[in-house]
């Protein structure tokens, strides 16, 4: 039987792919990928139609095979799956070290680029110029010497990231907490207690055994009334792998944070960069440096003000000075008090086939789109579902599975991916297709699933993500849909969606309740909306502290040892600081976004998009929120562009004028 995941059908097949299919697929993937690449430089004069339209299509063709398998791992993980997908995964990152590396099809990119770059379309000149950056990043230009060094330090950080996210799991397990004195629990919430007496027998202890995870972390912050407990789980969380704390020394990512700026430094500086911060935006939207920081202290020149009025309120609430463990449980007392509405008490408004109809109709009023479930399309679980989206005249543009329901074996969280990226090339066409994935409860016997608002939202994020992927009309799949979005902007269509689940003339779209069909009740329906902007000001300042220091740490003319890194701490919390820490908060040997993940010189995308975002969607309110103008601007200069253009470009071209802060500070409370 041939193996499924190197057919040409539109979608998987499924019902057929087995963990077994994986290795074989990638490797033959991979051997015809690197086959083709060599007869396609060993011809001569090579020029966009005879190189780089079969590069597209060629990446096009491994990512395609990859995809389910990645997926099916995510969604229906098994040992056999784990191991599979695993084993594909120093394949493919060897062969793209080597596409890097290739300084033969550099040389041919930047000839084309030279030779056709003016007769070419933006989008084929985007693709090149992609190309042409990714290279030089990968250090392909560099003489010998300065070469083999940048490799040797792209190794050396890799292994220092993973051990700074070891160290930081490591320190989080090694902590535990007894408890058989009931009364030191009280204010707990159930679901919560019965984990850890459940820890406590597995163990074979009485009472309750509590981790040091992060949903138990924030359960204790929030709710205990013990204060005592609150300031130890504090202390545990807010050390983890630091020379302070209940564990001091034994994780410790002091050393590895120097180590990791260190060589981050030199990186940048061997590619001609002045530091790592300047490196970081090469690829995103803001410009420079002085961009981002100016960006960071205008919204903190509005935020932090707040943040300490609401500080100051709260701490009336409570009669007393508030240290850093007590904020979050009298925010949630305060939060309680005044608007009166639990998350949960709403999920019968919300079942999720009202809460899919009215998020298709309102895509379909402001797209031209219609959303239609497709029967018969083979799915890896009785759960999940495949939708056709149309344009109005029945042109099909696409399609989605949606896998909404939490289970076992089945990743955390929510997202987005990808299945097919659109193409449009001599080779052949493709049209996108994406997962959209959810862990919500799954519903309870002859009922249909019911979402809390905050799910609502984070539906509405995901699909923002999805019509973002699937209304490109870009013909490269290397700029198609999400695909060469700079990372501070890529998260606009997302963040962009969420807007409409809080507007009172949508809400009513979305929402009936389960058993009556009746609306939202206004009353209610006021009281949710009012929790919007429940200390915003608090929120921003702690995201803009991070942001500040995870730029600022970067942007220095020379890497941080110990004193600058705390000077640099000491510095921005004078800034932005407006919860008081205690000295011995150590947040930077846990901070696995800037010192294992993707988020170094990086930690501002989140606020940046969500100004881009707020900004984008005033555009729709001063217009009405359905107004098919702006939407039809939007789509065509911005959302079907994916990463062929411009972003800054592209913004302004729907907005009339660069991004403005304003409409998230509205949006947030903080200025009228
Ligand atoms: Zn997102």
């Amino acid at each position: 039987m041939p193996n499924p995941l190197l057919a040409t059908t539109d979608l998987p097949d499924y019902a057929a792919i087995r963990p077994e299919h994986a290795e074989p697929a990638v490797r033959a993937q991979l051997a015809a990928n690197r086959q083709r690449l060599a007869e396609l430089l060993a011809r001569p004069e090579p020029s966009f139609a005879t190189l780089v339209e079969p590069f597209e299509e060629m990446q096009h063709r491994l990512n395609t095979v990859f995809a389910p398998v990645s997926h099916l791992n995510a969604v229906v993980n098994s040992e056999a799956l784990r191991a599979a997908y695993n084993a594909c995964l120093p394949l493919l990152a060897e062969y793209q070290t080597e596409v890097g590396q290739n300084a033969a099809l550099a040389a041919a990119f930047a000839a084309i680029r030279a030779r056709e770059g003016a007769r070419l379309s933006a989008a084929q000149r985007q693709v090149l110029d992609h190309a042409l950056r990714e290279f030089r990043l990968a250090g392909v230009q560099l003489p010998a010497g300065p070469k083999a060094r940048f490799k040797a330090l792209m190794q050396e950080l890799s292994r220092l990231h993973s051990r700074f996210e070891e160290q930081v799991l490591d320190a989080a397990q090694a902590w535990s907490r007894a408890v058989e004195d009931e009364a030191l629990l009280a204010g707990l919430p159930a679901h919560v207690l019965e984990r850890a007496a459940r820890t406590a027998r597995e163990r074979g202890r009485p009472g309750w055994w509590f981790t040091l995870d992060q949903p138990t972390y924030l359960a204790v912050m929030t709710h205990a009334d013990a204060a005592a407990l609150r300031r130890e789980f504090y202390e545990a969380w807010s050390t983890r792998a630091s020379e302070q704390g209940p564990q001091a020394g034994r994780f410790d990512n002091g050393p590895v944070i120097t180590e990791i700026l260190r060589l981050r430094h030199e990186a940048a500086t061997i590619l001609g960069f002045g530091n790592f911060a300047e490196l970081s935006l090469a690829t995103k939207m803001a410009a420079t440096v002085g961009e981002v920081i100016g960006f960071l202290e205008e919204l903190a020149a509005h935020y932090v003000p707040a943040a300490r009025r609401e500080l100051a309120e709260l701490e009336s609430f409570a009669g007393r000075p508030l240290a850093a463990w007590d904020v979050p449980y009298y925010a949630e007392k305060l939060r309680q008090q005044r608007h009166a509405v639990s998350e949960q008490a709403l999920r019968p408004w919300f079942p999720l086939p009202r809460v899919l109809a009215g998020l298709f109709e309102i895509a379909g009023r402001l797209y031209g789109i219609t959303i239609r479930e497709r029967p018969g399309v083979a799915l890896w679980h009785a759960d999940a579902r495949y939708y056709d989206l149309r344009a109005r005249d029945g042109t099909p543009l696409g399609g989605f599975y949606g896998d909404f329901y939490a289970r076992e074996h089945k990743r955390g969280g929510a997202w987005m991916g990808e299945v097919t990226v659109r193409k449009r090339l001599a080779t052949g066409a493709a049209l996108p297709v994406a997962n959209l994935v959810c862990n919500f409860a799954p519903p309870a016997t002859g009922q249909p699933a019911l979402l809390t608002h905050a799910e609502v939202v984070t539906l509405f994020h995901e699909f923002g993500h999805t019509l973002h992927h699937l209304l490109t009309r870009i013909d490269y799949p290397s700029v198609a849909g999400i695909n060469g979005v700079p990372w501070d902007a890529v998260e606009l269509p997302s963040q962009l969606m969420e807007h409409w689940a809080w507007r009172p003339e949508v809400l009513p779209l979305v929402s009936a309740h389960v058993t009556s069909g009746e609306p939202l009740p206004a009353e209610l329906l006021g009281r949710l909306l009012d929790t919007r902007t429940f200390h915003a000001g608090l929120a921003a300042a702690r995201q803009l502290e991070y942001a500040l220091f995870d730029f600022r740490l970067h942007a220095r003319a020379a890497p941080a040892d110990a004193a600058a890194l705390a000077a640099v701490i000491g510095a921005v919390r004078a800034q932005v600081g407006v919860v008081r820490p205690p000295p011995f908060n150590r947040f930077a040997h846990s901070f696995t976004h800037v010192f294992s993940g993707a988020y170094a010189a990086g930690y501002y995308s989140y606020k940046w998009a969500e100004v881009l975002a707020a900004d984008a969607f005033a555009a729709f309110a001063e217009a009405g929120v359905f107004d098919a103008a702006t939407a039809e601007r939007f789509l065509g200069e911005l959302l079907s562009q994916g990463g062929s253009r411009d972003l800054m470009e592209a913004f302004v071209a729907f907005r009339g004028r660069r991004p403005e802060v304003r409409p998230l500070l509205v949006q947030d409370g903080i200025a009228a």
